[in-house]
């Protein structure tokens, strides 16, 4: 019997999206006998956690530092109650701060930490990941009897709905003298695209084939009209087009929107490991012959700069008439 902790990110007094995909994938991985117990730290708005379903108890520490502080004040808190609980695994989403968080907590319990898992990874207690930019599915077996899977976002198939809903608690555990509770990170908005990449439904990104930084105001009014975010290659990353924040693939982001736009990108494997879970990609490039094609559903071959406006023209056009 497995007792599945996950961890749930606060982002702007909500549970981040991400992290509630995190705790329905675990819901559904559940078998018979296992529990699952969510831990959410600081300041969150009345009914945040109201998207989440399903069966367990979510505890909610309201004092802690909202930031993640390895080695600190939540480090602390999450490896006592996971000993307390006697928690089989921790599992939480592959964002900065759970990069963060997850090596602190797997040298304080001691774990064994396995990132970039699918989610089929749980019930198997092994981690599977992709290597070799995808070509490989590997399995690792770990040691430790305490695992902690650090997951990316998923396509489901269909969404996790359940007439359950977790109980509430409020935790209330003595944490200790506290002078080490300075936040080590500090949060920061980024100026460019509204929100976090990793998040996004929609994304409209660029490569070297862009040309230079002022093109991408094109991408950048497209993803307006969309609702969507910018995304960049490690190439336009490189450049100093675009901020690193931005960049998808192998040494950047893993994404999973409904719709991505590739402008100007030729489609290298270590580009593309990004996109494993992006569900319809448009491929724009001036080159038929691109590999960005190869695993396009639909390909525009032009150049990105004849090609987008009268792009962005037709989808004002068509919300227009809407
Ligand atoms: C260890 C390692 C890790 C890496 N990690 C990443 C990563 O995380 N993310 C990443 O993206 N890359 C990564 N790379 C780099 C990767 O191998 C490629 O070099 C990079 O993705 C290429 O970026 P690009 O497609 O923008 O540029 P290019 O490969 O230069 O392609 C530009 C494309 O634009 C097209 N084009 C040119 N002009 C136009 C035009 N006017 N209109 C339309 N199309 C045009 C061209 O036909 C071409 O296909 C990594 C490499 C290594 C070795």
């Amino acid at each position: 019997m497995a007792h599945y902790l996950v961890f749930l990110e606060p982002r702007n007094g909500l549970v981040a999206g991400v992290s509630a995909d995190v705790w329905h994938r675990v819901q559904e991985q559940l078998s018979s006998g296992d529990r699952i117990t969510g831990f959410v730290a600081g300041a969150i708005s009345p009914g945040a956690l109201d998207v989440l379903q399903g069966s367990g108890t979510v505890y909610h520490a309201l004092s802690g530092s909202p930031a993640v502080s390895p080695g600190t004040v939540l480090c602390r808190m999450l490896s006592e109650f996971v000993r307390k609980e006697g928690c089989t695994a921790v599992v939480m989403a592959a964002t900065t701060a759970g990069k963060m968080l997850a090596p602190a907590l797997a040298a304080a319990l001691p774990a064994s930490l396995l990132a970039g898992c699918t989610s089929g990874s749980l019930p198997e207690k092994v981690c599977r990941r992709y290597i070799h930019s995808g070509s490989v599915l590997a399995a690792y077996r770990p040691e430790a009897a305490i695992r902690i899977f650090l997951q990316g976002r998923e396509h489901r198939s269909s969404p996790f709905r359940s007439m359950e809903r977790p109980r509430y608690v409020v935790f209330q555990e003595s944490l200790g003298p506290l002078q080490d509770a300075e936040p080590l990170i500090r949060t920061i908005s980024a100026s460019g695209s509204p929100e976090d990449i990793s998040e996004a439904g929609i994304i409209v990104a660029g490569g070297r084939g862009m040309g230079d930084a002022s093109r991408f105001s094109m991408l950048e009014e497209l993803a307006n009209l969309l609702g969507a975010c910018v995304g960049a290659s490690r190439s336009a990353v490189d450049e100093g087009w675009r901020p690193h924040s931005e960049q998808i693939g192998q040494t950047g982001k893993s994404v999973a929107p409904e719709l991505y736009i590739a402008c100007g990108i030729s489609g290298a494997v270590q580009h593309l490991a990004g996109l494993a879970s992006a569900r319809t990609i448009v491929a724009i490039n001036s080159d038929p012959y691109a590999p960005v094609f190869d695993v396009a559903d639909y390909g525009i071959v032009g150049d990105v700069r004849e090609v987008l406006p009268r792009l962005t023209d037709a989808i004002r056009d068509v919300l227009r008439k809407k």
